[in-house]
Parts: structure tokens; sequence; C-alpha cells
């Protein structure tokens, strides 16, 4: 039986990955689009060889569809992921799933009492450099885990210089953007909890109303260990990586907070270098995949709802950092 899907957003990011993530399952299978904008909804249904373009999303909800895919700006994820619990579809939802922890816990509840299936579309959790980065932690070839370093500072592309950089509004600014992926990438690799975080933000020439588009965070986990990230939008030649040291040796990994299964992982222990082999396989098939089994009722998905309630916990304490110059307890409240 195939998985029926309703894209929630005439989006770029399902454009670009997700269309072909649902198609490369055996059993997936795309219905409708929906856009505020009947004229896009059909626009964007015929580009992408989808048979129904819809402009409400009751309209949507009323497909005969299994799950759907929320991929709108950040402010109406909570609203059309509701709604959609409501309606007994399963959700998976955008990063992050909402403004505040506050309002994502409320879609993990309406999933949870609907018996529908949450995950929160954290592509990196997919990608083979950091699953073999976990894994190795986990067997102790770092030894103690000490420290982590991030660098997730990159370019917005000129298609995507809208409500991100201009609209506060919508979910807009670096922090809710990127700052989100690398706590949870942070809670992946390292296997445990940021409780507290202190953060500076810029606004260095790209965003305005406010907003940031530049982030350094300094992290404290539940284990003692120390991390520190940076997220922005306008470095055009930083490059990005991620990088674990422990006791007894290092991970270094670079080019690999991307959306593409690429760059590498480099172990180093007092033996000299190696470099670790990796899985290739597209990250959003690996997402929609575990997505599905879901369903089936084998497993969980690659980031479940509560994963995204403590991203946005993690994102929300490092904008209160910022504006008030304090360091923050991170508690989801879960
Ligand atoms: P887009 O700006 O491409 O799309 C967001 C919304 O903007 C769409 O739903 C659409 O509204 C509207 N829109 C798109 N194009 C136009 C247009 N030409 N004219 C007017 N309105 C338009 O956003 P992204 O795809 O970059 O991001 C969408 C969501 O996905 C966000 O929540 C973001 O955080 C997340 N994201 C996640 C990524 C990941 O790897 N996990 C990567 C990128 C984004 P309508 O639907 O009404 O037509």
């Amino acid at each position: 039986m195939s998985v029926r899907w309703g894209l929630i957003g005439a989006s770029t990011i399902a454009k670009q990955f997700m269309i072909d993530a649902i198609r490369n399952q055996p059993d997936g299978e795309i219905v409708a689009v929906m856009s505020s904008s009947a004229e896009r909804a059909a626009g964007y249904a015929r580009e992408n060889g989808i048979a129904g373009g819809v402009a409400s999303l009751d309209a949507l909800l009323g497909q005969e569809i299994d799950a759907v895919y929320i991929s709108t700006t950040n402010e109406l994820h909570l609203e059309q992921a509701l709604a959609a619990a409501r309606a007994g579809k399963h959700v998976l939802c955008e990063k992050p799933l909402a403004l505040n922890a506050a309002d994502a816990r409320k879609i993990v509840a309406a999933c949870t009492e609907a018996g529908v299936v949450l995950g929160t579309n954290h592509h990196l959790r997919n990608a083979g450099a950091h699953r073999a980065m976990r894994e190795a932690i986990a067997a102790g070839r770092i030894g103690q885990p000490i420290a982590a370093r991030v660098f997730h500072s990159v370019y917005l592309p000129p298609h995507l210089q809208g409500w991100r950089i201009e609209r506060p509004e919508a979910g807009g600014g670096v922090v809710l953007d990127i700052t989100v992926h690398d706590a949870d990438t942070l809670r992946f690799v390292l296997g445990d909890d940021p409780v507290e975080v202190t953060a500076i933000t810029q606004s260095s020439g790209m965003a305005s109303s406010g907003l940031e588009d530049g982030a350094m965070c300094l992290w404290r986990f539940r284990s003692g260990v120390i991390a520190q990230s940076h997220e922005g939008f306008t470095t055009k030649f930083a490059g990005t990586g991620f990088e674990v040291h422990g006791s007894e040796g290092s991970l270094i990994a670079q080019g690999v907070m991307t959306q593409k299964p690429v760059g590498t992982v480099t172990l180093r222990t007092e033996r000299g270098e190696e470099e670790l082999n990796f899985d290739r396989e597209d990250l959003y098939t690996r997402s929609l995949r575990c997505f599905h089994a879901a369903i089936a009722g084998k497993g969980e998905p690659a980031a479940t709802g509560a994963d995204g309630v403590w991203s946005l916990a993690s994102a929300e304490a490092a904008l209160q950092s910022a504006r008030t110059g304090m360091s923050v307890a991170i508690n989801p409240g879960l």
C-alpha cells in the first residue's frame, strides 16, 4: 500500500529535495500541493508533475492522502500541523516546528492524541557523516568527549533572500533557521542534551527589521561537554565543519553541514589519522524512508516531534540569551 502525500507549501525545499525524496520511496506518491495562491498552486503542480494544486488547507486535507509535508514559512507550521493531526494525517514538518517551544509541544500533543506519526525534518541526522561520528563516539573511539565545535556559517543564496531576512513575524533570522539544526545535530552526534546556552547575534548587513544574520553560541551539555556553534547567512567563503574532541581522539568533519551527502570525517588519535567511510545516501530520501517505516509501525522518524521541541527550545534560549546578555537554561518542557 502506498503512502499518499499532500504538500503544504509550494516551497523551494520541496522542489529541490523533498518531492524527489518522496518519489524515491517504492511506496511514495504525491497527490496534491497547497499554496495560498491558486495560481501558484496550479503552476507548481504542473512544473512538478503533481496531479492536484489547491489553494486552501481544507481542500488539501479533504484529498485522499495519508500524510502531509509542511514547508511553509515558520509562523504557519503550528496551525497547519494541528489541522492535519485533527484530520488524522501523519505530519512531517519542517524545522522549526513553530515559533516557540510551547507551540511545538502543542503539535506533539495533537499528533499523539490523534495517533499519527510526527517527524521534524532535521535532515542532518540522516547524513552518513553525522551517523558515522555518532557511532564512533558511542564506540569510545575518542574516549571521553570533552568539547565540540560547529562551523555552520554560509551564504544565503539570492533566491532565498526573502522572508528569512525580512520578516520577524514569519520566524525569520538565522537562529530559527540554522541554530535549530546545529542544536539538533549536536544532540544527535553527542547523544547528549544541552542544558544551557550563551549567545550573541549580529546583523551584518543582509538582514533587516531587527533580524539577526549571524550568531555565535556556547553550549553546555548534561555530561559536562561544552560546545560552540557559529551560524550565519553572510559569509561566502567560510566552509562548514563539525568537530568533537575527546580524551583519546578527535573527530574532524569538513564540508558536512549541508544538504548533500558530501564531506569528510577524519579520526585523529595517537595512532595518526584515519578517514572514516560513511554512507552517501541522499539525506532527504533517508528521512522519508524512516518516516514511511514509522507509519508502518517500524521505528521512529529520524527526528521525532520531541527532537523538534528540543531544537526549538535550544534556539529560543539562544535568542533570549542574545537579547539579555545572560546565560539561559534550556528546558524543552517535555
Ligand atoms: P520558500 O520561501 O521557498 O517557501 C516558503 C513559502 O513562501 C511557500 O510556502 C510559498 O507560499 C511562498 N513562496 C514561495 N515562492 C514564492 C513566490 N515566488 N512568490 C510568493 N510566495 C512564494 O521557503 P523554503 O523552501 O526555503 O523554506 C520553507 C520551510 O522549510 C521553512 O520552514 C524552512 O525553515 C524549511 N527549510 C528546511 C530545510 C531543511 O533542510 N530541513 C532547508 C530549507 C528550508 P505558498 O505555499 O502559499 O505558495
